[in-house]
């Protein structure tokens, strides 16, 4: 069947938190909007095949976890009984849920959707393909791609065996593993490894570099090793794989050491997670003149735009970590420029911040969050650096929680003590961060944000608590030497 060819003014190509924000900012500003997205669920791989799914697998795996953990207080249960079928609908007809809510949300605006895959055949125009065969031609004024990422998949881990799965295939739950292997100790393996763990399979993570999460601070990261060491059968850092085989029994990996150790292990499946990749091959952007980096990120310049200029672009696909609060945020700022460039006084200034805040949280048990500097990139830079920790162990709420694990910090500014950065491990790290984000992007001090009165007993006492002890007064910790 033939679409035929339309006319749209405006067209945001992807429907994940990059490109839907987009499209529905950009329809409340006066722009006529239409959609494009292959998925028949709007809300992109975040709704459909990561954050949402696996948040939601993530509570089922806390649930199981603090339940075990009651024993200690005692109160005992049983062993979980887990009903797969069950536990996959429940958690399909969340993202059904959702997925109906940006629809309905993208209807009410008057947004035209169209499912169909996207690719430009001029600078012009993208060429349709829809889901049952049909073929089209959209022509547009404006373009906003927003096509997000996909996994990396290395030859070395491609096999054609569906037991080899990346994140997507994973959040299917087709089936427990009895023995799972993870490749890749960043977010989505530790993620993902903590789902599997608490439905029972036998976890083992190999990671390439020397500890887990690459990156992040290693006193943060500490707590959640230890964690991970009892949820998990094996952590082998510094090792990789060289190759994976098919058998009828399982799939062979062999994994090699950092000293080139060799060493062959059977796993029933195998979960890749070495890093995703922009969504930019194959839609015909460098032949219409856009310019992309050597590893397919979109060259935007601050106002979100491409060489083409009334081509921009949002989300995983430009530079920037691959976060859907980082892609929504840059929504907002590519509708200013769209609204600017329409000639409205209505928008001041420009809001694609050069350096923004960006938070990440890593969902794991605990969790771990930080924003703003790191202390170890601090140490990269040679910038001098103060640090004021706190310890959970010294938290009434944590403790009362049974979950003392934790540790909330402040990287400051040694003269000034303002708040460059906040690092959290802990449960319910993610929800906290937000706080640090506030602190770093008003430029708060260590003063101010210990004189703001936090209640008790929560585990944001943690929070004012390490920026008092930056200035020696911690009431649950002595004071430092070095206090401002
Ligand atoms: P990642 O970059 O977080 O982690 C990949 C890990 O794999 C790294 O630690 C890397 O050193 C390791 N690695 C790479 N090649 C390897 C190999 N051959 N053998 C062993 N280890 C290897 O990537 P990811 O976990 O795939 O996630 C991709 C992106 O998705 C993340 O960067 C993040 O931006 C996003 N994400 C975010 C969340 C969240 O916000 N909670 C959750 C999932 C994914």
């Amino acid at each position: 069947m033939s679409w035929g060819v339309q006319h749209a003014p405006l067209v945001v190509l992807g429907a994940g938190p990059g490109g839907y924000p987009t499209a529905f900012a950009a329809a409340d500003a006066g722009f006529d909007v239409t959609l494009v997205d292959d998925g028949h669920v709007p809300g992109g791989t975040c709704l459909r095949h990561g954050c949402i799914p696996s948040k939601a697998l993530l509570h089922v795996a806390r649930g199981v976890r603090e339940a075990a953990a009651l024993a200690d207080c005692g109160v005992e249960f049983g062993s979980p009984r887990i009903d797969l079928d069950r536990l996959r609908a429940w958690k399909d007809e969340l993202i059904a849920g959702l997925g109906g809510g940006v629809s309905g949300l993208a209807t009410a605006r008057k947004i035209k959707i169209v499912v169909a895959r996207g690719t430009l055949s001029d600078q012009n125009s993208l060429a349709l393909a829809g889901p049952a065969g049909e073929t089209g031609q959209l022509e547009f004024e404006q373009l906003v791609v927003a096509t997000g990422s996909i996994p990396v998949r290395p030859a070395t881990l491609t096999i054609d065996d569906e037991r080899v799965m990346d994140s997507s295939d994973a959040l299917e739950l087709t089936e427990i593993p009895g023995k799972l292997l993870v490749v890749g100790g960043g977010y989505i393996g530790l993620e993902l490894g903590s789902v599997y763990a608490a439905l029972g399979s036998r976890i083992s993570v190999v990671e390439m570099e020397s500890g887990l999460l690459p990156g992040a601070d290693r006193d943060l990261v500490r707590p959640l090793s230890r964690a991970l060491d009892e949820q998990f059968e094996s952590i082998r850092t510094q090792t990789s794989v060289d190759s994976l085989e098919s058998r009828p029994e399982g799939i062979e990996a062999t994994l090699v050491s950092g000293s080139g150790e060799r060493d062959c292990e059977r796993f029933d499946r195998v979960l890749v997670a070495v890093g995703r990749r922009p969504n930019t091959a194959a839609l015909g952007l460098q032949e219409c003149g856009v310019e992309l980096r050597p590893g397919g990120q979109i060259v935007v310049d601050e106002h979100g735009r491409t060489s083409v200029s009334h081509i921009l672009a949002v989300g995983d696909v430009c530079d920037g970590p691959m976060l859907a609060h980082k892609a929504s945020d840059d929504a907002r700022g590519v509708v200013e420029t769209l609204t600017r460039s329409q000639g409205s006084d209505t928008v001041a200034g420009t809001s694609i911040a050069s350096d923004p805040v960006i938070p990440a949280v890593i969902f794991t048990d605990p969790e771990l969050a930080w924003c703003g500097l790191t202390e170890e990139s601090a140490k990269g830079e040679s910038r001098q650096v103060s640090v004021a920790r706190m310890p959970w162990s010294a938290s009434g709420r944590a403790q009362s929680l049974g979950r003392p694990d934790g540790l909330s910090k402040l990287v400051f500014d040694p003269s000034t003590g303002q708040i460059l950065g906040v690092g959290l491990v802990g449960v319910g790290a993610g929800e906290l961060i937000a706080e640090g984000v506030l602190a770093v992007e008003q430029k708060m001090t260590v003063e101010m944000l210990g004189k703001a009165i936090h209640p008790h007993p929560t585990l944001s006492e943690t929070i004012s608590e390490a920026a008092e002890h930056a200035r020696g007064r911690a009431i649950h910790m002595l004071p430092r030497r070095d206090k401002r």
